[in-house]
């Protein structure tokens, strides 16, 4: 492997992480429904922004057996907000195998964990060793640069060949009697001494064996040939109203904010926005509107794009029609859905004028 031994990181690192560790929700308990639930709402999310989250799903789902009876659209408004919403369907898909398939109890080994929904190598090997106390590794992008620096690896991360050797290296890594503990220290280290941009190597206690920090390229790894900055996307959207109704639609799965009800629109395709807005809501609901003036700006940024635009207040020329992803409804009811969050600000807004019908 070169570089440091095995039994070295591992001397070194698990005292650290004893007197270290942030005390977390997730980390007071061995109830392996509470670790999933805590792995899935932490892919891409932050712990902070997490944890209030990770509380208020279990208030409402305390058991894996409620979150499998529960319909998707309640699992949604306990997640909204918190973006990647494929997180909380594949979580409410699993939930149902572990119930149908698993007796209610959560699979066991590895390899079972990983045919879930939702569920890649990291989170599999997270739940394995953290809840099971199995013996293998959980390479996330903490862990990935602890490693990269650790073992001076000064290839680009992202290609396949250096994700295999990253993932063997984390494999000898783990500590045999504690891999839960161990791969938690990983993720810590590279959450809260080994970060990104300003590690604190004189606080870390890997620094002696770190062969980045000897060769003072600490800050230079790891290597990643993946693009910083996010391509602004153009959007525009409707805010279709009458008779105290909205119309909202249901965002395809598989799409940003899939699943969620949202109002029409979307990407722009490139004529007037007003035009952009009559063809997707005909697209999207079969509506033909009147489009009014604008109502806000969208200025929305996600992990790999932003969105800039426009709402638009609008009136239907007909009254629309409902179907499985198309509701025109009272705006109290709207405001019970899971909704794209900053759609939900502008539907709340209406409340604030005083003509609810200002663009008929
Ligand atoms: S010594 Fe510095 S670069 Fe090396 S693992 Fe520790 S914090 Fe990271």
């Amino acid at each position: 492997m070169g570089g440091p031994s095995p039994a070295d990181v591992r001397a070194r690192l698990l005292p650290w992480y004893d007197a270290n560790r942030r005390d977390l929700p997730w980390r007071r308990t061995r109830n392996p429904y509470r670790i999933l639930v805590a792995e899935y709402l932490l892919q891409r999310t932050r712990i902070k922004s997490g944890t209030p989250y990770y509380e208020r799903f279990l208030k409402r789902f305390p058991t894996i057996r409620d979150l499998a009876a529960g319909p998707l659209d309640d699992v949604l408004a306990v997640w909204e907000g918190l973006g990647f919403y494929g997180r909380a369907r594949n979580l409410h898909a699993a939930a149902r195998v572990i119930v149908e398939e698993h007796r209610g109890r959560i699979p066991q080994s590895y390899d079972a964990l990983t045919s879930l929904p939702g569920i890649g190598p990291y989170t599999a090997g997270a739940v394995a060793s953290i809840a099971f106390g199995i013996r293998v590794p959980a390479v996330d992008g903490n862990v990935t640069r602890v490693i990269a620096r650790v073992f001076r690896i000064r290839e680009d991360v992202t290609t396949g060949t250096v994700r295999r050797r990253i993932a063997e290296i984390a494999a000898r890594l783990v500590s045999e009697d504690r891999p839960g503990a161990f791969n938690q220290a990983m993720m810590e280290l590279g959450a809260t001494v080994c970060t990104p941009l300003a590690p604190a190597c004189p606080k870390c206690p890997l620094e002696r064996l770190c062969l980045a920090r000897a060769a003072g390229e600490e800050r230079d790894l790891p290597v990643s040939s993946r693009s910083r900055s996010a391509p602004v996307v153009p959007v525009v959207f409707g805010l279709v109203t009458a008779d105290e109704r909205v119309l909202v639609v249901r965002r395809p799965r598989g799409r940003l904010l899939g699943g969620l009800w949202a109002l029409p629109g979307g990407e722009r395709s490139g004529r007037s926005e007003k035009e952009d807005l009559k063809g997707s809501i005909r697209s999207q609901t079969g509506v033909e509107v009147r489009v009014g003036p604008r109502w806000t700006h969208v200025d929305r940024t996600f992990s790999h794009l932003k969105w800039s635009g426009s709402i638009y207040r609008c009136s239907p020329i007909r009254r629309p029609q409902e179907t499985d992803s198309v509701r025109w409804i009272p705006r109290e009811e709207v405001m019970r859905l899971p909704l794209v969050p900053f759609h939900r600000d502008a539907i709340k807004a209406l409340a604030g004028i005083e003509s609810f019908e200002s663009t008929r």
